[in-house]
Formats: C-alpha cells, sequence, structure tokens
C-alpha cells in the first residue's frame, strides 16, 4: 500500500490523494518522550550500547510489570515481562514458544492479515472464526472450532480493523468458556491500540478478567514510535506453566533474528513508560468522517476505538469498490484482506484537513457504484 499511494502521489500530485490505507500513526510522539531520548543519547551509561540480556534491562522489565500490576491488578513482575521488537515481535516470540508443527490458533476475524504469517512462521495452523453481526467474539463458535490441537487464541481489542473495544462481559465469557474445556488455552491478547478508546471509554484489562493471558503490546501507537520497533510480552503469573512459558521466551526472544528489543528506547521509556499521545485527535477525525459518510448515505459502524473505521461498502464487491474510490483519489484496502468482504478499512490517519477535502470523492464514489459500469 505504501508503494501503491507514493506512485498515485508521483502521477497526480500529492493533494489529489488522500491516503486511508496505512495505519502508521501521524502525531509526533510526546515532547517528554523526545526529551528523554535526547536525555539517553548525551548520557554516559556505560555498556548501555551492547548486547543485555536477552529479555531486556531488569530496571525496564521492572518499570513495565510496576504499571501493568497497577493497571490489572495481577501481580506481574520484572520476571514476566520480556521486551521486544514491537508487539509484532511478542507474538512471534510467543508463538514461537508455544506452538509444535499443524498445531493450532484461533483468529477472529475480521483480523489482522499479520496474524496468518505469524502462525504459519513457527508451523501453526490458522482457525478462522467468524465474530458476530456486532464483530464481537461469538462464544459457540469459538466453542466449536476448539480442537484437541488448539494451543492459542489472538484476541485484539481495540480492534484492528473493526475499531470495535470488547466489553468485561465479552472478557467474562470468554474466561467462562476457557475454564470449561479440557486443554489450557492461552489468549494471546496483542493490545498495541490499548490507549486509543473514544468517548472517555477505556479498554478493560483482558489480563484482568482471563488467567491464561500473554499481553503483546508496544508504543507503537500509544507515543506514535511504530519505526522504532519497541514493545514488551507479559506472561501472567495466574498460568499454570508461567515458568516454563518464562524460560521458553526467553530463549526464542534470542533466536529469532532480533536478538534484544533496541537497548536505547528501552532506557528512554524506563523515563516514559506512562506518557500517552492524545487519542483526541483521531476521535475528532472520527466524527467528522463518520458524520460525513452517514450524510452521503453509507451505513457506518462508529469505532470505539484504535483509529480504524471499518465501513460496509454500498456494494458487495469491496474489491471493486476501492477501485472506484481510487478514481477519485482516495485509498482504502478491501475487507477481502482482513477475511470480510463487503467492507473497507480506512485509517484515520490523515489530518482533519485533508478528510474534509477527500469527502467529495466519498460522495462521487457512492454515487458511481449504484450506475451500471460501461
Ligand atoms: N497488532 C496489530 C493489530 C496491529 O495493527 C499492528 C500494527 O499495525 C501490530 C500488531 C504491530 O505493531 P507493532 O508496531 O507494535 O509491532
Amino acid at each position: 500500500m505504501f508503494e501503491e499511494g507514493a506512485r498515485l502521489k508521483r502521477e497526480r500530485g500529492a493533494d489529489a490523494i488522500f491516503d486511508y490505507s496505512i495505519g502508521n500513526p501521524d502525531m509526533e510522539p510526546p515532547a517528554a518522550v523526545i526529551d528523554a531520548l535526547r536525555r539517553v543519547a548525551a548520557g554516559e551509561r556505560k555498556g548501555s550500547h551492547g548486547y543485555m540480556p536477552n529479555p531486556g534491562y531488569t530496571e525496564v522489565r521492572a518499570t513495565v510489570a510496576k504499571k501493568l500490576h497497577r493497571e490489572t491488578g495481577v501481580d506481574f513482575t520484572a520476571e514476566d515481562i520480556f521486551m521486544t521488537v514491537g508487539s509484532a515481535g511478542a507474538c512471534n516470540v510467543i508463538l514461537k514458544s508455544i506452538l509444535d508443527p499443524g498445531d493450532e490458533v484461533i483468529v477472529l476475524t475480521p483480523f489482522f492479515p499479520e496474524y496468518q504469517f505469524y502462525i504459519a512462521n513457527h508451523g501453526g495452523r490458522m482457525v478462522m472464526v467468524e465474530t458476530d453481526s456486532e464483530f464481537l467474539p461469538d462464544m459457540e463458535r469459538i466453542r466449536a472450532a476448539i480442537t484437541p490441537r488448539t494451543r492459542a487464541l489472538i484476541l485484539n481489542t481495540p480492534n484492528n480493523p473493526t475499531g470495535r473495544v470488547y466489553p468485561e462481559s465479552t472478557l467474562r465469557d470468554l474466561e467462562k468458556l476457557l475454564l470449561s474445556v479440557e486443554q489450557p488455552i492461552l489468549v494471546i491478547s496483542d493490545e498495541p491500540y490499548k490507549s486509543v478508546v473514544y468517548d472517555g471509554g477505556r479498554q478493560p484489562e483482558v489480563a484482568s478478567f482471563i488467567s491464561n493471558t500473554v499481553i503483546c503490546n508496544s508504543w507503537s501507537k500509544s507515543l506514535g514510535l511504530s519505526g522504532e520497533r519497541i514493545g514488551y510480552l507479559a506472561i501472567s503469573p495466574k498460568i499454570a506453566e508461567a515458568e516454563q512459558l518464562r524460560r521458553a521466551c526467553a530463549f526464542c526472544n534470542r533466536i529469532l533474528g532480533f536478538i534484544n528489543a533496541p537497548a536505547i528506547w528501552q532506557w528512554v521509556l524506563l523515563e516514559t513508560a506512562d506518557e500517552v499521545i492524545d487519542a483526541a485527535p483521531y476521535e475528532q477525525r472520527r466524527n467528522v468522517l463518520c458524520s460525513a459518510l452517514e450524510t452521503i448515505g453509507y451505513d457506518v459502524r462508529r469505532p470505539e476505538g484504535s483509529f480504524y473505521i471499518f465501513l460496509k461498502t454500498p456494494i458487495a464487491d469491496d474489491i471493486a469498490f476501492v477501485k472506484l474510490l481510487a478514481e477519485q483519489g482516495v485509498l482504502a484496502v478491501p475487507g477481502t484482506g482482513f477475511g470480510r468482504s463487503g467492507y473497507i478499512r480506512l485509517s484515520l490517519t490523515i489530518p482533519l484537513d485533508r478528510i474534509e477535502k477527500s469527502i467529495g470523492g466519498f460522495e462521487r464514489a457512492f454515487v458511481a457504484s449504484s450506475q451500471p459500469r460501461k
């Protein structure tokens, strides 16, 4: 998508292209983070550019554990935390640690497409389970998909692409379901959008409600650091085999090619782990775009968090509709890529004035979709 966007901008001029296709935060990191980065870069902490214990610096892990303890009420300690190369790195470390060839991982559709590759990387098999009509996990469908090979279920809330924030009741229902099945099933809670929730809401903590939780998180979205590749994996101490899992994760962090998370960003986060970007601009963009789309006649479900709108297309063929939008300079991703046709994903990572200028394109594509194609 990056390349297609760049090509169209070259061809038609950047002003004519409204790129809603990439989930790359467009807000700069908070000033406190950049100040800490300057201090760390100018500092003289000995050995701070060398290899380290593979799970990361103990002080940093302890800081993350304290924060998680405060947020979830679960007794996380430094031992449970593994500094990783983003949430993507964390997902790969835990999947590498638990999967044998042919083991199954349940993914709820629509889903972040990279999951299929992360699972395949480690010999696993992705089992797709449809969410319900409101894009919430459907317990009966999940139960029906569990087999003796099921090792884990990936949960992603706030959700990419749907923008749903799973409520406490959903997490409680899932815990009940998991306790009622024979084998232990791990919930891999991929939470990079945890701090992007609108309307004064909060994401209920998955680890507070589900015992078998491994958290994958990062500062990619919460601090606008997606290119810096810094995140963590946290193993809930409530997991019966937590000690074995910790040993496996320490080893797998080392052997997947990245060896450890970037040193400089660990030191920066030691000082700034509690900072967050202001989600208000995303909320304002959501409000403006959703209202405009509703006025045009689109069937809109307003996202509660993350920074995506998963929009029903006026025609069933989402790929054809993406082409109609592209003719108007509006770039979007077909829902088919997320396992749900008939939708497109719009990323709210473009400035408000650009959103306003793009509305005409959404309107013309909507009208064109109802005309017979020549
Ligand atoms: N999980 C989801 C659902 C995402 O949307 C993304 C990135 O867009 C990632 C994981 C990867 O995030 P990170 O930059 O923390 O590796």
